[in-house]
């Protein structure tokens, strides 16, 4: 049924609607007394026009209405096995491009929400003209994220998720999860090279919140009084990072009451990393001002250039003054699983805590992040409050594992199992071989680059997925490279990057840094990927800039 249809849903259909809504919602009627009272009805049960979400489980528990129930979830899980398919298809559009208004204008009244219920078609209807309109970011030519390819696994382990629809805070309300994400933070800290069986974690929503909790856990063991008695009662404390860290690192200096002044970015060498003798005289300073050095984030595949900070030489700085050594390797985490790649993130067990996202390099569905810390009883100490309609001390089963409690969060949504479930159906070595292989196209795209003309990196030697370069169009490459050129190379990569999504075949971000002008970020982390992806980006790139 169309949408026209849909909104001129015949009165009687309505009425019928409305009717076993209020009666159903009442308790009082089984559906045969409703079809009685309705008179003549005959409705079309393998349909589901004029069929509502009364007539399905949990309201209707009889034989039919298992049976439509069952049905239903199949219809809609045939509209995402559609949706699989044409994403994995590379005749199919990315992407089809609307502006925010002509959007408004496609979906127009579909999107109005009324007092009457539609029918079953209609919301199938709607499941379908959703995804119509949705970024394919499991496509293979989807270049434009950190997180990008759907991994079947972890999607499925979402819809269980989903339905068995718990909430982390208790193990006495997620046993099997709570245990499953003890089994999940060990493996990974035992990856870190953290001794065995110490340590803590939780999974969070996002690495932005990941490194939260690694400041809120640093600052605890400096000043445990803040947790009573507020910021009054704290020196002034300064955190450092380099200038290309995730930007999240200074918000939660925000967040935290230490002040985004009191987070001091530290220099960064020609590749990206950071400078660890900037960062040894910031500290110098930090104390010669009164402040007090207390927190610094290395960064482990930076989210622009895919850079690694050397972390030996930061600990160094770092515990030589006393600071918590936190590494945010949110996107380079996954590197950890590959022997040749692991080496990028040397020195990573002597840090404090650690940020790894899975739903970055691993490709985990959104969303999943981890924050591993080498100290146990932290977490808890600094943000538990035994709330006492929660966790109560005196229940009957080991209470250490309601984990809850270490969060800032109350209800915390389930983001252990589909990455439990991938691990499972992969083993390290299927993440391992998953890895190395976007690894190759990294080098196979960088090799294609330096062949091709035009084509102008940003830092010479990328170690990582991230590529950053310029496209130079063909009436542009006799210029010298001054401060002429770039204020016109700034305009090409936002312009091919409109008539790209203009034309949905493919998506890739770009970006300005500090002075240099807009340019392409390619990241490769999309397991559907293949050789001829990424010729086809060039190709795109090429034939779109000769257009300008
Ligand atoms: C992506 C990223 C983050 C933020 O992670 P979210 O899951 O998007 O909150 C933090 N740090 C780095 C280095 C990142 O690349």
């Amino acid at each position: 049924m169309s949408y026209e249809l849909g909104t001129l849903m015949h009165q009687r259909d309505r009425k019928r609607a409305a009717y076993l809504f209020r009666t159903k919602s009442l308790g009082k009627n089984s559906i045969q007394e409703n079809e009685e009272l309705l008179g003549s009805f005959e409705p079309d049960w393998s349909k589901f026009e004029n069929v509502f979400m009364e007539e399905l489980l949990p309201k209707d528990i009889s034989k039919q209405g298992q049976k439509r129930t069952s049905q239903f979830i199949l219809e809609v899980v045939d509209i995402l096995i559609d949706y699989i398919r044409k994403s994995n298809d590379r005749s199919t559009k990315v992407l089809d491009f609307h502006h925010p208004h002509s959007l408004k204008e496609a979906l127009g009244h579909c999107l109005n929400l009324d007092e009457d219920p539609r029918d079953l078609e209609q919301i199938l209807s709607d499941c379908k003209e959703t995804l119509k309109y949705c970024v394919k970011t499991g496509h293979p030519r989807f270049f434009n994220q950190l997180s990008t390819g759907l991994d079947m696994i972890a999607m499925t382990g979402e819809w269980l998720t989903a339905t068995a629809n718990t909430n982390m805070f208790t193990y006495e309300i997620a046993p099997v999860f709570t245990l499953m994400e003890e089994i999940v933070l060990t493996k990974m800290r035992e990856i870190i090279g953290w001794q065995e069986g110490k340590g803590d974690g939780i999974f969070a929503p996002g690495g932005a919140i990941a490194n939260l909790y690694a400041v809120l856990a640093a600052r605890y063991r400096i000043c445990p009084e803040v947790k009573e008695e507020g910021m009054r009662v704290s020196p002034r404390l300064i955190m450092f990072t380099s200038e290309h860290s995730h930007f999240s690192i200074k918000r939660n200096a925000a967040i935290l009451g230490i002040g985004t002044n009191n987070c001091i970015a530290i220099k960064t060498d020609a590749q990206g990393k950071m400078i660890p003798e900037d960062l040894e005289k910031q500290i110098e300073i930090a104390k010669a001002s009164g402040g007090v050095p207390f927190f610094v984030s290395a960064t482990g595949g930076t989210t622009v250039l895919g850079t690694f900070d050397p972390i030996n030489e930061i600990c160094d700085v770092a515990f030589k003054h006393g600071l918590w050594m936190h590494v945010d390797c949110a996107w380079g985490g996954g590197a950890l699983l590959s022997k040749q790649y692991k080496k990028l993130l040397n020195g990573i067990e002597r840090a404090d805590s650690v940020t790894w996202n899975p739903h970055k390099l691993m490709g985990a569905t959104l969303q999943c992040s981890g924050i591993l810390l080498k100290e146990k009883g932290i977490l808890e100490n600094c943000n538990s409050l035994r709330a006492n309609y929660l966790f109560q001390q005196d229940k009957h089963y080991d209470i250490s594992y309601d984990t809850g409690d270490k969060a800032i969060q109350c209800g915390r949504h389930n983001d252990v199992f589909k990455l439990w479930l991938m691990w499972r159906a992969k083993g390290d070595i299927g993440f391992e071989s998953q890895i190395d292989r976007l690894m190759d196209l990294s080098i196979y795209l960088q090799g294609q680059l330096r062949e091709r003309e035009g084509f102008e990196f940003v830092i010479e030697e990328p170690e990582f997925l991230n590529v950053s370069f310029w496209y130079v169009p063909k009436n542009m490459r006799h210029m010298p490279k001054d401060s002429q050129r770039d204020v016109l190379l700034d305009k090409v990569a936002p312009k091919i990057k409109a008539m790209m999504m203009e034309r949905g075949t493919t998506m890739v971000g770009y970006q300005p840094l500090g002075d240099l002008p807009n340019f392409f970020r390619m990241v490769i982390s999309n397991p559907a990927t293949i050789p001829g992806d990424i010729d086809f980006l060039i190709d795109e790139i090429e034939r779109l800039g000769e257009e300008l």
